[in-house]
């Protein structure tokens, strides 16, 4: 009776299959759950106290064990998977995870160590892995293994989880830790799995199941937490966990918030978590990220994430100190560019950086007149909205102020030189020669050509070859600077090059930096010659209260090293290539598509309702969104006319989304292209 009394009795032989050999069906599945809770049962009335002192990396209360042998894993984007999920349960699960029921447990209820006759559960064998640990860890072990394989993983979970329950209760904190549990063990026979295989590739036993963790973990990723957890919540018979009524938040967000702040979707979608290119909403749905650029590897990228949280707790203060990682950061991004580039500034928004990009022209230049892209988008300051066409000839915008000047889209598909013109890039580039040429006959000579490496808010318009050489060379003999906004197309994102410049074969005076330089992290940049910096400093200091700090500076760093590390310039460049392959044979079999255009993983695709007027066709561009929409894919459009389907996902997006993408994208034009 008394706990810690137990006779054990060690059996030598025991007949059956292995689990492993068997056909999985339901009732198998719910046999194996009533079997493991009963095994259980016993085992927390035993106490074995030597076993708490026993320290094994396959026991799941020490998953970060592991930490150091991931790096052995081959494929960069597994090793984020796996990264991802150690961070997640060092942040959730190891603080809590002492004060959970602890027990005598199995530990390695895997496949091959379960028995079975006549589609019953009927022993375990090999209690070699015995350990003094949370009871859930033993469930999370045998369930890793039963989603290898598996269609419908929750499904599977769901079949053991309701027997074990009957059985042996579980309580509401170890149904929830399970997913990153189950998560954890995939990640435990994946990181072993890679680590053992250079001391004993002979040893077959160890990879045993690499294949089947590896695939179920690229699978679990897709699985929304609150998805997971409330499956196995109903599984147990236990209330969900309930989402907000979206009504109510509109109500707060109208309340404190002005209408003016954008925002998605009519319906619009709450965000609880995201991991790399999926974002997990509150209601159980996970969307596969086509937009969002800023989280440019990844959503919650754990080196970034990692590199961040280390740096806050150490120091954070400003550029009016010297601190190491200001000169490492600087000098890894000044790397990147090509000479004169040299100078950097920091700040914390692609807005901040347009607007130093202004002043530094306009110190440089003592002028004031500056050419913008129609339809361009800048920032969000005073500055930037001055130069931005996309706002202040939009709606509620008060038109061009009368120093800037707007030179057409060089838009090969709908401007006025298309395609079929050898020399178009030379005759839109004579536009800005004519805007220099009136404005220096005017006494207005202009300071500087502003302009994105691809055309984002303009349609995702990829530059004719040439435009920039002719444009940047009337801009110079003009004696005005040329800058190359690369906040949405910068650091790889563009394939074959690092900048989106590089894609014209140009070197800009100024280059300025945001959304991905951060990984979602608020920081910005600046780089530009010593010539023009030089001009900048005229006695007025340069301060930025967090540009430049060193928490910036160090997750800076990390996704320069990421960006390298996992190839993703490399990744861009394949998968985008794919993509646009793909598209092309789209256009060809759907009349509304116009144009796609792009490069790496920033890509267009332009719907028309008529392919000889190009009669722009928004309802459908709104139509495919929603449709992916639907189908948890966000995507949005842009353009002047609305009717461009943009495409910008973080850069770690596989070839295997891009199938997704693709399949979807077809359902969807079958349905339109009537
Ligand atoms: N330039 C471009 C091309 C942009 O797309 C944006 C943001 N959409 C900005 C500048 C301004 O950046 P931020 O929102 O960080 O101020």
């Amino acid at each position: 009776e008394e706990k810690g009394m137990a006779y054990i009795r060690l059996l030598s032989f025991l007949e059956g299959e292995f689990l492993a050999n068997t056909e999985q069906n339901d009732a198998l599945l719910q046999s194996f759950g009533r079997v493991m809770a009963t095994m259980n049962k016993e085992l927390l009335q035993v106490e074995i106290p030597s076993l708490a002192y026993k320290r094994d990396i396959w026991d799941l209360k020490h998953f970060s064990d592991i930490e150091d042998r991931i790096e052995h894993i081959a494929d960069p984007y597994l090793q984020t998977v796996v990264r991802h999920y150690l961070l997640q349960f060092q942040l959730k699960l190891e603080p809590i995870l002492k004060d959970f029921r602890h027990s005598i447990i199995h530990g390695d209820a895997n496949d091959w160590n379960v028995l079975v006759r006549e589609n019953e559960v009927t022993g375990m064998i090999d209690f070699g892995d015995l350990a003094y640990s949370p009871l859930i860890c033993d469930l999370a072990v045998a369930i890793a293994y039963l989603v290898m394989h598996k269609e419908e993983p929750i499904h599977v979970v769901c079949q053991f989880l309701k027997t074990y329950h009957q059985v042996l209760p579980l309580e509401e904190k170890e149904i929830d830790a399970l997913y990153y549990l189950i998560a954890g063990r995939l990640s435990t026979t994946t990181t072993m799995a890679a680590y053992s295989a250079q001391y004993r590739s002979d040893n077959a036993y160890l990879s045993v199941s690499e294949e089947g963790a590896i695939n179920a973990l690229l699978q679990w990723i897709k699985i929304n937490p609150i998805h997971a957890q409330n499956s196995f919540r109903k599984a147990c018979g236990i209330q969900t966990k309930q989402a907000v009524n979206h009504e109510a938040f509109w109500k707060k967000r109208n309340h404190y918030f002005s209408k003016a702040m954008s925002i998605s979707y009519k319906q619009p979608i709450k965000m609880e978590s995201a991991a790399l290119q999926y974002m997990y909403d509150d209601k159980g749905d996970t969307y596969l990220d086509c937009v969002n650029n800023i989280c440019h590897v990844g959503h919650c990228h754990p080196k970034v994430v990692k590199a961040g949280q280390a740096q806050l707790a150490v120091l954070n203060t400003n550029t009016r100190y010297f601190y190491d990682s200001l000169n490492e950061y600087a000098k890894m991004l000044s790397a990147k560019f090509p000479a004169p580039l040299s100078k950097v500034f920091f700040v914390n928004s692609g807005s901040a950086a347009t607007d130093l990009a202004y002043r530094l022209a306009v110190a440089h230049t003592n002028r004031k007149d500056i050419i913008v892209v129609d339809h361009a988008y800048h920032g969000n300051t005073l500055v930037g909205i001055e130069l931005s066409p996309y706002k202040h000839d939009g709606k509620g915008g008060k038109g061009t102020q009368a120093d800037i000047h707007k030179t057409s889209i060089p838009d090969l598909y709908r401007g006025k030189y298309k395609y079929d013109d050898n020399e178009a890039g030379k005759k839109y580039a004579e536009e800005v020669k004519d805007i220099l040429q009136k404005n220096k006959e005017a006494g207005k000579p202009i300071a500087a050509f502003f302009c994105e490496s691809i055309l984002g808010c303009g349609g995702q318009v990829l530059l004719p070859s040439d435009y920039l050489t002719h444009v940047y060379k009337h801009v110079r003999e003009a004696g005005g600077v040329c800058v190359a906004d690369e906040v949405q197309v910068g650091f790889g994102r563009v394939g074959s090059h690092f900048w989106g410049f590089e894609l014209s074969n140009v070197v800009p005076d100024i280059v300025i930096m945001g959304k991905p330089i951060g990984n979602g992290h608020p920081m910005a940049a600046v780089i530009t010659t010593d010539e023009i910096a030089k001009s900048f400093e005229n006695g007025m200091e340069f301060f930025s209260s967090f540009g430049g700090n060193p928490v910036s500076c160090e997750i800076g760093k990390a996704v320069l090293r990421v960006i390298e590390e996992e190839k993703l310039q490399e990744n861009a460049l394949k998968v985008g290539n794919y993509l646009l392959k793909e598209l092309e044979k789209f256009k060809e079999e759907f009349d509304l598509i116009g144009d796609v255009r792009g490069a790496g993983l920033f890509l267009g695709i332009e719907l028309v309702k008529d392919r000889t007027t190009l009669e722009p066709d928004e309802a459908s561009a709104t139509a495919v969104i929603n449709y992916l929409k639907g189908r948890k894919i966000m995507l949005s459009t842009d353009g002047p006319y609305h009717n461009v389907l943009k495409f910008k996902p973080p850069i770690i997006f596989t070839m295997e989304n891009a199938e997704t993408l693709l399949r979807e994208l077809r359902n969807v034009f079958q349905k339109l292209n009537k």
